[in-house]
């Protein structure tokens, strides 16, 4: 993180913020502050992003530390995303029964660096993504929770987790262990994403009774049977849609600074431990996540729709094979002569270009807007693609570049996109412009020009 400004701002990944109080103490027993969550988050970043990107994020906060034994420090559960978050926190509005929550979700390591800086020490995720549009998709994994009773501890979570691993495997899922930073551990296995939540936590709760049967000394299915002395609660209900998980690689607001860590099947012994933040950032230093094979490549997933609609022998756009981990601002404006002539207007975010068509252009006066039509998002190589879409081919026709540059963002969510675009000198827009992106509806938008204020 460079320091850029005021001392206490901040600039991670390209976006401002302001850091309160870094050396506030947040774990009195270890004297870990508030810089060290920050400093914890940004280092992990690259294993925990991949499995909370595209999930919405509840959070338990304790705003002044976890405190002691004797005094345990107050801490509260947050959904919504507070009104005083950073505006480039991305949010999804998502309808329950009775009322709707606008939820952040954490796309970069500078949401990680906000989370550290409102003292969210817990990010809790559910086992569902939302698409690009903010629409829920269904479970891509199940989560069974080991949370051992009275007088178990880890050394039966893992008599546990090891049969739960064999009679998974006989339904060829391949289960992954987490010590839970807590007391117990999570297994969680991979799904195709076929079936919808209600369905996998009904088949969960089938394998905790599957496994109370196997084990009937050592785990109970059944939070109601209280009295569990000396057993493991095999708890399936974490798989409900409405539910959420501590997620892989969060800290704990426990007495020490305990993660929520992915282990390999060897690690199992009947020595197992929990780890804190420093045991876990010194062990990423030589390992890989033992639980990547769970993490979608999610840009990968972003292009599915664009490699769908493209025939690579037959088109000389680029391929869009791979995924580019960027936290680059570029954009292009292609002008387009389709059968119907548009302009493509392209920026650049969580490593695709976003992309909207704009049957006029970009509006050249504050006064009127234009239609801007959200399309597939493209790949980064498609910035600097010129030529000639065969007839007959999807977009066949001429593609010239427009203009390109790079942008500053101020907001990005799901009904709103607020950039300012520097372009070439012999660009289109003609140097430095700023644009307000408003949804309207489905993959309908407007593209507003806005004033620039001197800041
Ligand atoms: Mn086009």
């Amino acid at each position: 993180m460079a320091r850029t400004r005021t001392p206490d701002t901040v600039s991670v990944g390209g976006h401002r913020l302001r850091l309160t109080n870094p050396d506030k103490v947040i774990y009195p027993t270890t004297g870990h502050t508030k810089a060290d969550v920050i400093a914890y988050y940004q280092a992990i970043a690259p294993f925990l992003l991949p499995h909370v990107t595209g999930r919405i994020v509840t959070r338990k906060r304790w705003v002044d530390g976890v405190g002691t034994a004797d005094r345990p420090g107050d801490v509260f559960f947050e959904k919504n995303l507070p009104d005083s978050a950073p505006s480039w926190i991305r949010s999804v509005a998502i309808e329950h029964s009775n009322h709707t929550n606008t939820y952040p979700v954490f796309d970069d390591a500078a949401a990680l660096a906000w989370a550290g800086q409102v003292s969210a020490l817990e990010l809790h995720v559910p086992q569902w993504r939302v698409d690009g549009h903010g629409v829920p998709q269904n479970p891509d994994r199940l989560v069974l929770d080991l949370d051992p009773g009275p007088g178990a501890g880890l050394a039966e979570c893992v008599e546990v987790a090891r049969r739960a691993k064999a009679l998974l495997a006989d339904l060829e899922l391949e289960p992954m262990p987490v010590t839970s930073g807590s007391k117990g551990m999570h297994l969680y296995a991979p799904l195709d994403g076929t079936h919808d939540s209600d369905y996998v936590n009904a088949f969960a709760k089938e394998v905790a009774k599957a496994l109370e049967s196997e084990l009937p000394d050592l785990v109970v299915s059944s939070m109601r049977k209280s009295l569990r002395g000396g057993k493991v609660l095999v708890d399936w209900s974490q798989n409900n849609g409405n539910k959420t998980t501590i997620a892989p690689y969060s800290l704990r607001g426990t007495l020490e600074p305990h993660v929520a860590t992915p282990r390999t099947w060897r690690e199992l012994t009947s020595s197992l431990k929990q780890l804190t933040l420093d045991e876990v950032l010194t062990r990423m230093k030589r390992r890989k996540d033992p639980m990547a094979h769970l993490a979608p490549d999610l840009v990968a997933d972003r292009l599915a729709t664009y490699r769908s609609m493209r025939d690579p022998g037959r088109t000389p756009e680029p391929a869009g094979a791979g995924g580019t981990s960027s936290n680059g601002r570029s954009f292009v404006i292609q002008e387009h002569h389709a059968s119907s002539l548009h302009w493509d207007f392209r920026l650049e975010h969580d490593g695709v270009l976003v992309s909207w068509a704009l049957p006029k252009g970009v509006p050249t006066s504050t006064a009127k807007n234009h239609l801007a039509v959200q399309t597939e998002d493209h790949p980064l190589e498609y910035g600097t693609f010129e030529g000639t879409i065969p007839k007959g081919e999807y977009g066949g026709g001429e593609v010239t570049i427009w203009d390109h540059g790079t942008y500053e963002l101020e907001k990005w969510n799901a009904r709103e996109v607020i950039a300012t675009l520097t372009g070439t000198k012999e660009g289109g827009i003609g140097g430095r412009r700023k644009y307000a992106l408003i949804h309207t509806d489905k993959n309908q938008w407007l593209i507003h020009q806005m004033m620039i204020t001197a800041q």
